[in-house]
């Protein structure tokens, strides 16, 4: 057999869209050097995704407790002594610190074992490879081809900087020692909803401005009208069409100001405004990879740039900013590269939740999609209240979406409302990807009683399939 000389990677970024693709270069033979100037994980392990789904665990067990006087729990305790349960922030946030820690560990160890090497610093493109600036100096890594994995950082805005003590973005918010008092924060995307979600059940007062009509703009609108709906129940002010024109600090606290000169004040404030990429700076145009207006890398769907030999995963790309949309992206250029057999990236088939109370998990095409004809399908669309599990578990909010298309009857998309929303998307996600038809959905059993049992149920709902 001709001798294949090994191909010499460095990847560019730790996070998912890098370490991924790292373990699976390695696994198809090249030499591979992952650059990292934070620390492996990246953003989605050591400040994104991980931490803000553990201190989302914490506020789920508090939901869970407010909910559980109607299934006749009672505190014995709080009854005699008149307190209430709450939660011991620095307790919840060093447990956020250590567990994203050991997981970076875990998976320093992985790309240890699979023979990847690592190099801490920032990487920067240059002729025939990376230059890397850390704490050993300046050296240049020869590559025969780079991943840039770069991911991205919370967007700034001039009137409204975070100071990390009371003006605070998403990653600073593991350093405050005790529950605000009263966190306003400043959009309503999936990051806002889902920490405004998360504070208000630890027990913060919480105010949520959104610039949009509803919360959660661009999700399905069912969805979104249920978790406001569940918002304003416990106890959270929502304020809609609200554009935060500048944040400062007032005495102990912070003031909003609106664009309509109203004023919000708050003990915190939390920036949710969307991310922008890593892309500034090193090097990118220099070598002539093509940037998109908003900075992202333009990547087709093997994750190839405008530079042959240049890859890119991940939040830098802007594809869909989702750790495992980033590590499947990764893979993908890998093979691709490495001459395996490769399948381009589908969207149509990534399922995503976001961790409120309720969670909303999606997969495939919408209710948009559906109602402007871009998909051709139905809908049917079953309340939870009616489910007898959710009955039993005193949930009363939620419910299971399921599309299918028009004539075949193949599910082709679907939402989940509810508690583990994220887990019960997957039987959804499995007939989206292998095109099972709602007859085989509904042909199949499930336990008696239990949420899922709603997902059968709706397919039942749209059987005969409908006619074009
Ligand atoms: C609050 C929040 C919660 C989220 N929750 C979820 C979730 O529940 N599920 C989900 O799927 N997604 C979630 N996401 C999205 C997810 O975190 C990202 O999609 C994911 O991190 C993207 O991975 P990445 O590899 O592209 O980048 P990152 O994880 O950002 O990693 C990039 C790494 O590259 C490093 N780097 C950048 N430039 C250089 C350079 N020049 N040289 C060396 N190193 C460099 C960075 O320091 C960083 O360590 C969440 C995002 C946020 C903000």
């Amino acid at each position: 057999m001709p001798h294949r000389p090994q191909q010499r990677l460095v990847v560019v970024g730790g996070g998912p869209g890098g370490y991924e693709a790292a373990l699976v270069a390695a696994q198809l033979g090249a030499d591979v050097t992952v650059v990292d100037t934070d620390g492996l994980g990246g953003s989605a392990v050591l400040t994104d995704c991980v931490p803000s789904k553990t201190l989302i665990a914490t506020s789920e067990v508090m939901t869970q407790v407010d909910g559980s006087a109607e299934l006749g729990v009672r505190y014995a305790s709080t009854q005699a002594s008149g307190e209430h349960v709450g939660v011991d922030l620095q307790v919840v946030n060093n447990r956020v610190k250590q567990l994203a820690h050991a997981q970076s560990g875990d998976i320093r160890a992985a790309l240890a074992a699979a023979g990847v090497r690592l190099v801490a610093g920032l990487g920067r493109l240059v002729p025939g490879g990376v230059e890397v600036t850390g704490g050993s100096g300046v050296r240049t890594l020869p590559a025969d081809a780079v991943l840039l994995a770069l991911g991205a950082t919370p967007r700034r805005l001039e009137t409204s900087m975070p100071d990390g003590e009371r003006i605070l973005d998403w990653r600073q918010l593991y350093d405050l020692r005790e529950l605000p008092e009263h966190l306003v924060v400043v959009g309503s995307g999936v990051t806002g909803a889902e920490f405004a979600s998360a504070y208000r059940a630890l027990g913060s007062e919480v105010t949520l401005i959104s610039s949009r009509d509803r919360v959660l703009p661009g999700e399905d609108a069912d969805a979104a009208r249920v978790l406001e709906d569940a918002f304003r129940r416990r106890g959270m002010k929502v304020m809609s069409r609200s554009r935060a024109e500048n944040v400062r600090r007032e005495g102990a606290g912070v003031v909003v100001t609106l664009s309509d000169g109203s004023t919000v004040a708050g003990s915190h404030c939390l920036m949710a405004v969307g991310s922008i990429p890593n892309t500034a700076g090193i090097g990118l145009e220099e070598a002539g990879v093509e940037l998109s207006p908003s900075g992202h890398v333009v990547t087709d769907r093997v994750s190839r740039t405008s530079v042959p030999g240049i890859y890119a995963a991940g939040d830098c790309t802007g594809v869909l900013a989702l750790a495992s949309v980033a590590a499947m992206q990764g893979r993908i250029a890998m093979r691709h590269l490495l001459g395996d057999s490769v399948r381009p990236l589908s969207l149509k088939t990534v399922s995503s939740n976001i961790f409120t109370a309720p969670e909303i998990a999606t997969v495939g095409w919408t209710q948009s999609q559906l109602d402007s004809g871009e998909a051709q399908g139905v809908g049917v669309m079953l309340p939870l209240a009616t489910n007898p599990r959710a009955k039993m578990q005193g949930v009363t909010e939620g419910f299971v979406k399921l599309f299918a298309r028009t004539g075949s009857g193949t599910v082709i998309g679907g939402v989940v409302v509810g508690p583990r929303a994220s887990e019960l998307i997957f039987p959804v996600t499995l007939a989206v990807e292998h095109r099972l038809t709602v007859d085989d959905v509904a042909r199949s059993f499930t336990v008696y009683p239990s949420l899922s049992g709603s997902i059968a149920e709706a397919a039942r709902q749209l059987h005969p399939a409908p006619l074009a």
